[in-house]
């Protein structure tokens, strides 16, 4: 089922590209919303054939681009119903473009946690409370196939522990203390979404 979403996926991907010049990112691609099943899959590894291929390079570009045009400072492919171990975020000059391909996570507890108020691109119009470690360490695979290990804090942690919940079928409403955890709707506008 999950290799059918994705060749499914790859085939629309390919398809809106065929009138483009390589390079060209046509997104947006559709966002799939809290009660998709795909979103609680545990996502697979991308393998490196696949990194190299043309219609996996579209696919991180038509990521990008739907991350930008939604407003959002991350997206995990999983919410784009691809159940692949991939995602990207970007924030203002903080948080330069990136691409992570089968991260490996590391939370660095001794720095303690923070709290961070959340949205959600898959969890429209709710914004939630979450703990997250305010250190971590990732390894991943760029776009280019390329191994690279690097310690995240601030802004950039937070968005990569949302993200890699995403490819483990873990979403912010599972944090949740219902009476604690929403945001007053005052709040919402300045309330990063991922
Ligand atoms: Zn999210």
């Amino acid at each position: 089922m999950k290799t059918l979403l994705l060749s499914l996926m790859m085939t629309i991907s390919l398809a809106a590209h065929s009138h483009s010049v390589r390079g060209y990112a046509g997104g947006p691609l559709e966002i799939i919303e809290l009660g998709h099943p795909t979103l609680r899959l545990t996502a697979t590894d991308v393998t490196a054939d696949e990194i190299q291929s043309e219609t996996f390079q579209t696919f991180i570009d038509d990521m990008i681009s739907t991350m930008k045009a939604s407003g959002g400072v991350g997206l995990a492919a999983p919410q784009v119903n691809v159940s692949k171990r991939m995602f990207v975020m970007k924030s203002g000059f903080s948080v330069p473009l990136t691409v992570v391909i089968n991260p490996k996570v590391k939370y660095l507890s001794n720095y303690g946690k923070k709290n961070s108020t959340e949205g959600c691109l898959s969890i429209p119009g709710k914004r939630v409370r979450v703990k997250r470690f305010k250190r971590i360490h990732l390894d991943y695979l760029n776009r280019d196939g390329e191994e690279i290990s690097e310690e995240a804090k601030g802004f950039k942690a937070i968005i990569a522990q949302h993200e890699f919940d995403h490819l483990n079928g873990v979403l912010i409403v599972d944090f949740l203390d219902p009476f604690a955890d929403f945001v007053d709707p005052e709040d919402y506008v300045s309330v990063p979404l991922m």
